[in-house]
C-alpha cells in the first residue's frame, strides 16, 4: 500500500503551515505575480525531494516540465550545495523536459509514465501549468476548448500522482486584472488563471507575493487539512529558506 509523503519546501515556517510540506498523491499549486519566487520554489523542491526523509526529502527522483524556459541547472547545483549533496548527482536525478506548446506538454506528461513506473520518482513539477494553454488558446471563443483540453491534462496528472505516489507541484500565473472576480481571489484580489477546472484539480493552493524588502509571503488559500495561514520566506543562493 502506498503511503503519502510530505516534501519540505526549504522554509520551516512554510513547512509548518503545510503540516510538513507538499504531499505526494495530490496536486499542489503555487500562484502569484512575476518574480514572487515560483520557479525558485520549484528548483528548491527539485533538490529537497531527493534528500533522505530525515531532511524533509522523499528519497526520490524528480520530473520537471518547463513551459517558460526558466529552468537553470546552475541553480540546482547551488541548492544542492546548501544541502551537502553532489551537485552533478542532483542534476542527474532530474528528468528535465522543455514543452514548446500545450500539445507537447500533454505528450511529455504521458511519456513520463515510463519513468514513473520505475517507482523511483516522488515529485513532478510543471512550471508553469497554464502558460502554453494561454498562448495556444488565446482567441475569442477558444476558452471552452482550452478548458476541455486542460481538464484531461489535469485528470491524467491527478491519476499519475495517485498511481505513482508523486507530489505534483504546479506553478500558475495570476490574472492581470486583479479583483476581476471575488471568486478564487485572495484577500488582496490576486486570482489564479485556469478557472474552476484547475481550482478543482489542485488539492492545495498557495498564493505567493512580495513582502518587505527581500521577504516573500506565502498564503495557504485552499487546503484539505491546513487552516488559512501565512508564512514569510526568503530566496537565497541555496533556494527557499526562512
Ligand atoms: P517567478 O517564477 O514567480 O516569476 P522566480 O522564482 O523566477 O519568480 O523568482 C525570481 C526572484 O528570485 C528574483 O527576485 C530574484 O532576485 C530571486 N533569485 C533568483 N536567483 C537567486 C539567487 N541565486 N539568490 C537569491 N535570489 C535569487
Ligand atoms: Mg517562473
Amino acid at each position: 500500500r502506498k503511503r503519502c509523503i510530505r516534501i519540505s519546501t526549504g522554509s520551516k515556517q512554510l513547512d509548518a503551515c503545510l503540516n510538513g510540506g507538499f504531499q505526494t498523491m495530490s496536486i499542489s499549486e503555487v500562484y502569484g505575480e512575476f518574480r514572487c519566487g515560483k520557479t525558485q520554489l520549484a528548483h528548491t523542491m527539485a533538490v529537497i525531494a531527493q534528500l533522505p526523509k530525515e531532511m524533509g526529502g522523499a528519497e526520490g527522483k524528480v520530473a520537471y516540465i518547463d513551459t517558460e524556459g526558466t529552468f537553470r541547472p546552475e541553480r540546482i547545483m547551488e541548492i544542492a550545495e546548501r544541502f551537502g549533496v553532489d551537485p552533478d548527482q542532483a542534476c542527474e536525478n532530474i528528468a528535465y523536459a522543455r514543452a514548446q506548446n500545450s500539445e507537447m506538454q500533454t505528450e511529455l506528461l504521458e511519456s513520463l509514465a515510463a519513468n514513473f513506473a520505475t517507482n523511483e520518482y516522488r515529485l513532478l513539477i510543471i512550471d508553469s501549468v497554464m502558460a502554453l494553454y494561454r498562448t495556444d488558446y488565446s482567441g475569442r471563443g477558444e476558452l471552452s476548448e482550452r478548458q476541455q483540453v486542460l481538464g484531461s491534462f489535469l485528470r491524467r496528472a491527478t491519476q499519475m500522482a495517485e498511481e505513482f505516489n508523486l507530489a505534483v507541484l504546479m506553478t500558475n500565473q495570476v490574472m492581470s486584472d486583479p479583483g476581476a472576480s471575488a471568486l478564487f481571489a485572495g484577500a488582496d484580489g490576486r486570482k489564479p488563471v485556469g478557472g474552476h477546472i484547475l481550482a478543482h484539480a489542485s488539492t492545495t493552493r498557495l498564493l505567493l507575493r512580495k513582502g518587505r524588502g527581500e521577504e516573500r509571503v506565502a498564503k495557504i488559500v485552499d487546503s484539505p487539512d491546513c487552516p488559512e495561514r501565512e508564512a514569510t520566506y526568503i530566496i537565497t543562493t541555496g533556494g527557499i529558506n526562512d
